[in-house]
C-alpha cells in the first residue's frame, strides 16, 4: 500500500473541504484532500445550491418571457427545451468543479479521489480506483458533509419517488409533483417545476410553510404560490403510494381527514442529516451526539486530539457559506493562527418567489433574549427600482434594539433579497447602529434603498413612506 504523510489531511471536497484545503495550500501547510466522488465541490456545487439555482432562474425567465406581453414585450413561441437546460446546469457544475480542482493544484494543495477511514487518529486508509493509500498526518479535518432523510414508507427510487439530487436532474417537467416537505429545499424546487409547467403540490407536517422563518416573510411567498397554482397541505402527513387507474397518487392525512394526490413524481426533502457513518469513527473513539453531528470547539476541534470537524457534519446550520467559514478557520487552526468560529450572525437565504433572506435576530427572538426592539419596514411597491422590475411585492424588516439603536436583524422578502442581504450581515458583524444604515447615502434607483428606508423607518424618519 502506498503510503504519504502530510501535516493535514481533509476528508471530503464539499464546501468546507476544499476551503480547508485551498487556505491549508495559501497557508503552507503540506495538505491532502481526498474526495469519494469523481468530481470535487460536494453536495453544494454538484446536486445542490448551484444546480438548483440554474434552474430556479431559468424557470424564472421562463415564466416572465411567458407574462412579458404586459409591459409590451411579445415572445411568441416560448418552449422550454428540458434537455438544454440540463446540459447548461452540467456545464455550470462542471466550470465550477474543475475550477476547485484548479484552486487546490495552484495553491499546493494535493487531491486524490477515494473512500477515507481511519485506520488511529493519525492514520487514514484511501480507497478508490487507483488503488490503496494510506495517510499519516498531524491533522485530520472531516468534512464529510450530510445526506437526505429518508422515509421508510416513501422509499426514494430514483423513478417515481426522487430526493434533491433526483428531481434535479430531471430530463422532462411532470405532469404532476407532489413534494413531501416544505422546508426551503421543497419550497424552491416545488416553486421551479411550477413555473415550468408542473402540477406542484407542497405537504408539510408542521402549521407552516418554511418551518423557523418569520412568518411576515413567508406569507409574501405562500400568496406567490397560490398565485403559481401550487396547493399546499399544511399539518399533513404523507402515508404512502397508492395506485388509481394505473396512475400513482400520494395518500395524505391531515387535518380534514384523508385525501389523496395525483403525482407523477414525489420529491422527499424531509431534511438532511450529518454523514459520518463508515468513517471507523469507532476505531479512534469518536462518537457522534445523539442526531448524528460531530461536536465540535469554536476551533472547529473534536474530542479527539488532532481531528476536527467542519461544515454539515460538525452542526448546523446545514450552509455552504457556514462550511466555507469552518474551513477557513480550521486551516488558520491548524496553522497555528489564533482563529476561531466566532461570527455574530450566519446569514441565510431560501430562493423562494419571491426570495428570502434573514440574518440576525428576528423581532420575536429579540423579545425572548428579553431586547427592547423597535422595528422597521419598508416595501418594495415604494421602492422605484422594484416597481420597473416588476417585482414590488415583499418588504425589507429592520430589528434594532430600541435604546441602543444597535442593528439586532435583517429579514427580507423581494426582489433580489439574497445579494442586499450582505449589508444587513456586515452591519451586524460590524456592531452597527440602525442609524449608521439610515445615514448612509445609498445610490437611487437600487433596491438596496429598501434598506436604508427600512433603517430610517425604524427610527420614525422614513422618507418614501409615511412613518407610523
Ligand atoms: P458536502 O457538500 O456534503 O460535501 C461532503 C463531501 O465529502 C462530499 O463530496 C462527499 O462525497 C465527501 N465524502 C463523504 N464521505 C467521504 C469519505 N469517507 N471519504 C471521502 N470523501 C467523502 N446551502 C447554501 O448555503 N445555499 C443554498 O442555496 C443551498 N442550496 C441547497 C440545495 C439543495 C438541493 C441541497 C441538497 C443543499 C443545499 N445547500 C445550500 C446546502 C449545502 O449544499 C451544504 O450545506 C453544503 O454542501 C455542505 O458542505 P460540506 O462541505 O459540509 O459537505
Amino acid at each position: 500500500m502506498e503510503r504519504v504523510e502530510v501535516e493535514a489531511l481533509v476528508i471530503g471536497a464539499g464546501p468546507g473541504g476544499y476551503v480547508a484545503g485551498i487556505r491549508l495550500g495559501q497557508l503552507k501547510v503540506k495538505a491532502l484532500v481526498v474526495e469519494r466522488d469523481a468530481r470535487p465541490g460536494g453536495v453544494c456545487l454538484n446536486v445542490g445550491c448551484i444546480p438548483s439555482k440554474a434552474l430556479i432562474t431559468a424557470a424564472k425567465q421562463y415564466a416572465f418571457m411567458r407574462q412579458a406581453s404586459s409591459i409590451g414585450l411579445v415572445a411568441d413561441g416560448v418552449r422550454l427545451e428540458m434537455g438544454r437546460l440540463q446540459g447548461w446546469k452540467e456545464e455550470i457544475v462542471g466550470k465550477l468543479t474543475s475550477g476547485v480542482r484548479q484552486l487546490l493544484k495552484a495553491n499546493g494543495c494535493d487531491y486524490r479521489t477515494g473512500v477515507a477511514t481511519f485506520r488511529s487518529p493519525h492514520e487514514v486508509e484511501v480507497r478508490g480506483a487507483g488503488g490503496e493509500l494510506l495517510v499519516a498526518a498531524q491533522h485530520v479535518v472531516i468534512a464529510t458533509g450530510s445526506q437526505p432523510i429518508s422515509l421508510p414508507h416513501l422509499p426514494v427510487d430514483g423513478v417515481r419517488v426522487l430526493d434533491s439530487t433526483g428531481a434535479l436532474a430531471l430530463r422532462e417537467v411532470p405532469g404532476s409533483l407532489v413534494v413531501i416537505g416544505g422546508g426551503y429545499i421543497g419550497v424552491e424546487i416545488g416553486t421551479l417545476y411550477a413555473k415550468l409547467g408542473a402540477r406542484v403540490t407542497i405537504v408539510e407536517a408542521t402549521g407552516a410553510l418554511l418551518p423557523g422563518v418569520d412568518p411576515d416573510l413567508v406569507g409574501v411567498v405562500a400568496r406567490r404560490l397560490r398565485k403559481l397554482g401550487v396547493e399546499v397541505h399544511l399539518g399533513t402527513q404523507a402515508a404512502g403510494l397508492s395506485q388509481q387507474n394505473g396512475h400513482t397518487r400520494v395518500d395524505l392525512a391531515g387535518p380534514g381527514g384523508e385525501l389523496s394526490v395525483a403525482a407523477d413524481r414525489v420529491l422527499v426533502t424531509v431534511g438532511r442529516r450529518p454523514s459520518a457513518a463508515g468513517l471507523g469513527l469507532e476505531r479512534i473513539g469518536l462518537e457522534p451526539d445523539a442526531r448524528g453531528f460531530l461536536t465540535v470547539d469554536d476551533r472547529q476541534r473534536t474530542a479527539v486530539a488532532g481531528v476536527y470537524a467542519i461544515g454539515d457534519v460538525a452542526r448546523p446550520p446545514l450552509l455552504a457559506h457556514k462550511a466555507f467559514k469552518e474551513g477557513e478557520v480550521v486551516a488558520e487552526v491548524i496553522a497555528g493562527r489564533p482563529a476561531a468560529f466566532d461570527v455574530r450572525a450566519i446569514p441565510a437565504v431560501v430562493y423562494s418567489d419571491p426570495e428570502i433572506a434573514t440574518v440576525g435576530l428576528t423581532e420575536a427572538d429579540a423579545e425572548r433574549a428579553g431586547r427592547t426592539v423597535a422595528v422597521g419596514r419598508f416595501p418594495f411597491v415604494a421602492n422605484g427600482r422594484a416597481l420597473a422590475a416588476l417585482e414590488p411585492e415583499g418588504f425589507v424588516k429592520i430589528v434594532r434594539d430600541a435604546d441602543s439603536g444597535e442593528l439586532l436583524g435583517y429579514h427580507a422578502v423581494g426582489p433580489d433579497v439574497s445579494d442586499l442581504l450582505a449589508e444587513g450581515t456586515l452591519a451586524i458583524e460590524l456592531g452597527a447602529l440602525a442609524q449608521d444604515v439610515a445615514l448612509t447615502i445609498h445610490a437611487h434607483p437600487t433596491l438596496a434603498e429598501a434598506t436604508m428606508e427600512a433603517a430610517k423607518a425604524s427610527l420614525g424618519e422614513a422618507i418614501h413612506i409615511q412613518n407610523r
